[in-house]
């Protein structure tokens, strides 16, 4: 047996969650389309049962007084939900637990610019961690991790650099997620 299979044979760490995991069964779900082709809508109900979820026509119009309504919305699918509730990793912790909630938000919004700022590339879906610091969970938790999430989620066209506008409203939910999960920073 070749060492690589032997890697292959270990037993697997917990179930990995990607955007596409759904558990239907706990009403968790993936409201990203199967590849489609021509001008179909890329978002819709779930992939794996067709559960309808989501008024995408209010999402998209990106609200600020919606942001509760949304955030329900976004935690109904399987992604988003492991990322809200999932508990911050130690480098996650350490990292913010040295800056200012000012600060901390400051570097939120130089990584919305650098990670999703210009259209989307090869990369896309690939540029925000799961683990390793804050910001990149509340960008998994409100769909501000790759255009092609924020392009179903809220609407913005994927090949297109981000508005100042566009870049607020994700700050906005990025800055609700965190003032929300802030708390169990300053315990920990
Ligand atoms: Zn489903
Ligand atoms: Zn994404």
């Amino acid at each position: 047996m070749s060492e690589l299979t032997d890697k292959l044979d270990a037993p697997l760490p917990s179930v990995k969650i990607t955007c596409t995991s759904v558990a239907c069964g706990e009403d968790l779900h993936c409201f990203l389309q199967k590849k489609r082709t021509g001008n179909l809508p890329h978002y819709g109900p779930c992939r794996a049962c067709g559960a309808e979820r989501v008024d995408w026509e209010r999402a998209h119009r990106r609200d600020f007084g919606d942001i509760d309504i949304l955030f329900t919305e976004l935690r109904q699918e399987v992604i988003r939900e492991h990322m809200w509730t999932k508990p911050f990793d130690n480098d996650a912790v350490r990292r913010a637990s040295k800056v200012d909630r000012k600060t901390l938000l400051e570097k939120a919004r130089k990584r919305l610019i650098s990670s999703v700022g210009k259209p989307a590339g090869a990369w896309d879906s690939r540029q925000t961690k799961m683990e390793g610091n804050v910001i990149f969970y509340a960008q998994h938790a409100t769909a501000t991790c790759c255009r092609q999430c924020m392009h179903y989620w809220h609407g913005i066209d994927k090949n297109t650099h981000l508005t100042q506008q566009e870049v607020d409203y994700c700050l906005t939910l990025v800055e609700r997620f965190l003032d929300a999960r802030l708390p169990e920073i300053e315990k920990a």
